[in-house]
């Protein structure tokens, strides 16, 4: 491909997506193809020869369209929002075109330089103390790292490693082994699955302990299990915590949690890999008490904060404390301007997604996201007083985004509905076990969402109730 079809190919997919991306509402919000659709159409070996990106424009059309799930159609109320705007995919372009990654400043200087910027205008807009900042006094900073469940995994690795040279400093006769088996970390039932596999990936016990009615970890059910856990002669090195857990949208009390934390020297990391971007609004920043005690806070900025994937913020109140971790012992220090962001995360090198990140935050600007973040919860709060209006249904919990409700009939009743929901594939809504009942879970996740399509999407729930209601009578 030469330069002039590289601009005509670049031409013709920005036409694509923008008229994609606005005309999103018209596509169903499932597709409709079988297991397997694709190796059918699609030759069994690579083109021998080069062909022209209009065929494959073609293919993208005819094939690759028809079996997408629309994840930013305004009837996608599934999982939670998954970034995506025009400015972040305009950064996509660029760090593409750019290609470049970075290790350390010398491999790439500005790719350092802004994504230690970035991360600190982030920090800000979320209403982060000052500790966490690259540009604080202290030890403090972030980094961009891939996801929320990498995230997670750092700051166990690195509560694992304190707890393990804490442990040893006071026992020197301790071998690593016989430690290491003992170390157990703490999260709760309702966290992400990503919380669970992290011990599995680390080798640390994760104990997943129950919440209280509002689906928050509460200091006395950890309490509880660290004593026990002692009486047992594990050793207790961190807890996972919550703000806006998967299913319900449900905050763990950090306050309680930080308290034990500090008095056991455990681990703090904060997952709010959803509900993180409400923290743009100070309306909800009082979802950071407790924040005091917090070793390190992720959210993923490619959830609600408008960016593509991938861009998952993590900060650390004591970077010292991972590259004690992390940094390989024989590393030559030479004299560092910046923070060493490649000691921070597990792959060595970044890419340039800060770029992303710096896009969004100047076209939008703090007021937009907060535009942006305040028209999802008021929609969610009209959504609810849909719900709360017919009396067929029950809300059963209702956090930022997301609505958790459940019919007043038998859940074979509501199997019913969420398949003739789904076989219609009008919108896209799914269900919840939530304390031993079955729910529907539905978010706002779209940027392009109004009234009007919630009220649309209220309307699709509704009538296939009375449908499915029907046919149970006659
Ligand atoms: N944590 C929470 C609360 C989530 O809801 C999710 C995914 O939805 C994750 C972690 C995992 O995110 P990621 O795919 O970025 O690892």
């Amino acid at each position: 491909m030469d330069v002039a079809q590289f601009k005509e190919f670049a031409d013709a997919s920005l036409d694509f997506i923008a008229d994609y991306c606005e005309n999103i509402r018209q596509l169903p919000v499932l597709p409709n193809v079988e297991p397997g659709y694709l190796s059918r159409e699609f030759p069994q070996t690579a083109p021998q020869k080069g062909e022209s990106w209009k065929h494959i424009m073609e293919d993208i059309n005819t094939s690759i369209v028809p079996g997408l799930t629309q994840w930013h159609s305004p009837y996608f109320h599934a999982f939670f929002p998954t970034g995506q705007s025009y400015p972040a995919i305009i950064g996509e372009l660029f760090m593409a075109g750019i290609g470049a990654v970075a290790s350390n400043w010398e491999s790439s200087p500005a790719v350092v330089e802004l994504e230690v910027r970035v991360m600190d205008w982030l920090a800000k807009i979320l209403g982060l103390p000052e500790e966490f900042l690259n540009s604080s006094d202290g030890p403090g900073g972030g980094v961009i790292q891939t996801a929320a469940s990498e995230s997670t995994l750092v700051g166990l690795l690195v509560g694992k490693h304190r707890k393990l040279q804490e442990v040893k400093s006071s026992n020197p006769n301790l071998q690593d082994c016989g430690i290491l088996g003992k170390l157990v970390a703490y999260t709760s039932k309702e966290s992400n699955s990503s919380v669970e596999k992290s011990g599995i990936i680390a080798s640390v016990k994760m104990k997943l302990l129950p919440t209280d009615a509002d689906g928050s970890l509460r200091g006395s059910v950890l309490e509880e299990a660290i004593r026990k856990d002692k009486e047992d002669g594990l050793i207790p090195c961190c807890v996972v915590a919550s703000l806006g857990t998967t299913g319900t949208c449900a905050f763990d009390n950090i306050e309680e949690l930080g308290k034990i934390c500090q008095r056991e020297n455990m681990w703090l990391h904060i997952d709010a890999a959803y509900a993180g971007t409400a923290l743009s609004c100070p309306e909800y920043r009082y979802l950071l008490n407790g924040i005091e005690y917090v070793d390190s806070f992720n959210f993923n900025a490619h959830k609600w904060f408008l960016v593509n994937g991938d861009c998952s913020a993590l900060w650390f109140r004591n970077t010292k404390q991972v590259e004690d971790a992390f940094k390989l012992k024989n590393i030559v220090d030479l004299p560092q301007f910046l923070p060493e962001l490649e000691h921070w995360q597990i792959p060595d090198h970044r890419r340039f997604r800060a770029l992303k990140l710096w896009f969004v935050i100047r076209i939008y600007g703090v007021q937009g996201i907060q535009k942006h973040v305040r028209h999802h919860i008021s929609l969610a709060k009209h959504f609810r007083s849909l719900v709360e209006s017919d009396l067929r249904f029950e809300v059963i919990t209702s956090n930022l985004g997301v609505i958790c409700f459940k019919l007043r009939q038998s859940e074979a009743v509501t199997q019913r509905i969420l398949e003739n929901i789904a076989k219609r594939r009008k919108i896209y809504i799914m269900p919840y076990y939530y304390k031993k009942q079955l729910l529907f879970r539905f978010v706002i996740c779209s940027r392009f969402i109004t009234v009007e399509d919630v009220e649309c999407s209220w309307r699709e729930i509704s009538s296939q109730t009375s449908e499915v209601l029907k046919t149970l009578e006659e």
